[in-house]
């Protein structure tokens, strides 16, 4: 189960593709916060992530002090098994200072998102400050910060339109950075042209031959999308319990309340059409029901494809951002996909040919769960199935 604190709507940068909507204050109240996690431990689970979100949660880490208290407080009082808690921080590590730092570090169990476009070019193209200033040092800053502390992170980049081109300059940027994973992902706003996806294309050959050099050095990072490409591949498809369950299985209090599926979805808290409850009502079974129809629509239309157990199509905040409507997509969608599909098998052919020994124990001896009624298969084009 995930809860995520949608803290405020406010941020200290202004990147110029924020799909969180106009910068605006308002900021999570205890109160709030203290009912979210309530809510939270009322439903089934057997572990709990607490995700703080945003806006950037950072300008609020007195709140995420209290809610870190909170929740290991409201944990330790459940009667029988109690979850295992984890925190997780998504953040623009521009105010990750020494005090935010030693917040996240100790004991306790953090993984921190930090959001990093790749080099200094590409990442200070979009995300800056509100004066036009780059954010990449101050990023570089807060990573360090991470780093002396051991706090595990996964760096996570934004591909626009106008930053596809130096996907590869991305990945060899990111790669030594120490993340334990490094997600790249499209963004779908974008007005992707039929020359921009072929650009797209282009990059992502070039990512995955700078991923290939990382496994024939002995490096294995876990590099997303082309990642989880490969274990679709393997697991034969997504299962479906782990496919997005619109709040089934997490969800997103905003700062006024509302509930949402998903944390990208909470915008400027304005979409009625995706409020799956309030904190005064809880959860509504009837709406995630009807979002949960609503986004499998997708099903119908994704049923003759050849790719689709291999394909994100079921991710609603995807239609969202794409159509504006749950279970509407374009053909940007399957244009993508497929690339990151294509580019991931080229990968594994070839370090599965060559027997490469960092590729064949990281995807074959480590113990990935496979989904139900699924098999660890020997890897083959997905062109060919
Ligand atoms: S850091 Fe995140 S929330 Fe802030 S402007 Fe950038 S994309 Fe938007
Ligand atoms: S590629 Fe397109 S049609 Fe195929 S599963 Fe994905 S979204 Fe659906
Ligand atoms: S809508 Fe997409 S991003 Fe959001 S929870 Fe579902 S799969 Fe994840």
């Amino acid at each position: 189960m995930e809860l995520t604190l949608f803290v405020d709507h406010q941020c200290n940068l202004r990147c110029t593709y924020c799909y969180t909507g106009e910068k605006f204050t308002r900021a999570m109240s205890t109160d709030t916060m203290r009912r979210a996690v309530d809510l939270a431990l009322q439903q089934p689970m057997a572990h709990l992530d607490v995700s703080f979100f945003g806006g950037e949660p950072l300008l609020h880490r007195d709140l995420v002090r209290e809610t870190v208290a909170y929740a290991e407080h409201a944990v330790q009082a459940l009667p029988g098994r109690q979850p295992t808690l984890r925190f997780l921080m998504n953040t623009n590590a521009t105010l990750l200072d020494d005090d935010a730092a030693d917040m996240m570090s100790g004991p306790r169990a953090w993984t921190v998102f930090v959001s990093l476009d790749g080099a200094r070019e590409a990442h200070d193209r979009h995300r800056v400050h509100a004066s036009g200033k780059g954010s990449f040092d101050d990023v570089m800053a807060g990573l360090g910060r991470l780093r002396a502390r051991k706090i595990p992170f996964q760096l996570v980049g934004v591909i626009s339109t106008t930053t596809a081109a130096y996907l590869g300059e991305a990945v060899r940027t990111l790669a030594p950075m120490g993340a334990t994973k490094v997600i790249l992902s499209a963004n779908f706003r974008d007005e992707w042209t039929e020359e921009s996806v072929e650009t797209l294309r282009g990059a992502l050959r070039e990512a995955g031959a700078v991923w290939k050099e990382l496994f024939r050095q002995g490096t294995a990072l876990a590099l997303e999308p082309l990642h989880t490409k490969i274990l679709t591949h393997l697991k034969g498809g997504i299962p479906c319990p782990s496919r997005c369950l619109m709040g089934g299985s997490e969800f997103c209090v905003a700062p006024s309340g509302r509930i949402y599926p998903c944390a990208q979805m909470v915008g400027e808290d304005t979409a009625d059409e995706l409020v799956i409850g309030t904190l005064d009502t809880g959860l509504i079974p009837a709406r995630i029901t009807e979002l949960q129809t609503a986004k499998d629509r997708v099903e119908t239309i994704c049923e003759p494809c050849a790719i689709r157990d291999r394909c994100q199509s079921h991710c609603g905040c995807r239609h969202v951002a794409l159509s504006g409507r749950l279970g509407e997509i374009t053909a940007t969608l399957c244009e993508i996909e497929s690339a990151y599909i294509d580019a991931a098998d080229e990968v594994a052919e070839e370090l599965f040919e060559e027997q490469c020994p960092t590729f064949i124990d990281y995807y074959y001896k480590k113990s990935w769960v496979p989904a139900r009624g699924g098999v660890l298969t020997q890897l083959r084009r997905s062109r060919d199935d």
